[in-house]
């Protein structure tokens, strides 16, 4: 079990360019299982590869979040949005690498993704509420945008702030000692 160190803004990390998963091989289901330990240890709902510093266009979603029976982690590698609509739905996010901040977002309320698993084939899959934020969430991370990215210019700096203060609180603590904190934090929604 390997419990990762999450990328936190304003890590330059988390707007590098992603790159597609080419080999499905011993090394990608070791990420996958990684990224699955991090994000049950962070109570995630879902978490991309670049919020622990890789650059593979991979994420993992909760199984329960995205409508299986137990929380077994869907893994989406080179994931892509195919359709989306239903109206606009606006809830708060968090995000793992955003510890506290919680954000309005309005996004299209049913997507459908296409995208490889941890075996290189290729499924489908659709939905609405939680589902369809976390994925579009995920998806944003894999392209660099930031629920900083999704704010007026206030809550941008408020959100600024806010992070310069975590940051400096963990100064002197062992670096990330209080992702148990973090994580009460980011439940429910967390990604
Ligand atoms: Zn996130």
């Amino acid at each position: 079990m390997a419990v990762l160190d999450v990328v936190k803004y304003p890590d330059p990390r988390l707007r590098e360019p992603t790159h597609p998963v080419e080999h499905f091989d011993e090394g990608l289901r070791q990420l996958v299982r990684d990224l699955a330990d991090t994000m049950f240890a962070l109570n995630g709902a879902g978490i991309a590869a670049i919020q622990v510093g890789r650059l593979e266009r991979v994420f993992l979603i909760d199984g329960r979040v995205a409508g299986r029976e137990d929380d077994v982690p869907v893994v989406f590698c080179n994931p892509e949005m195919i359709d989306s609509g239903h109206g606009i739905s606006i809830s708060e996010e968090g995000c793992l690498s955003f510890p506290g901040v919680f954000v309005e977002v309005k996004r299209p309320r049913w997507v459908k993704f296409r995208a490889q698993d941890q075996d290189g084939q290729w499924f489908e899959i659709e939905g609405e509420g939680l589902l369809a934020r976390a994925l579009q969430h995920e998806l944003d991370h894999l392209t660099g945008r930031l629920l900083v990215d999704m704010v007026g210019m206030v809550k941008k700096e408020m959100i600024k702030r806010k992070m310069k203060r975590w940051h400096a609180s963990q100064e002197g603590s062992g670096g990330d000692g209080d992702d148990d904190a973090v994580a009460d934090d980011a439940a429910p929604v967390g990604a």
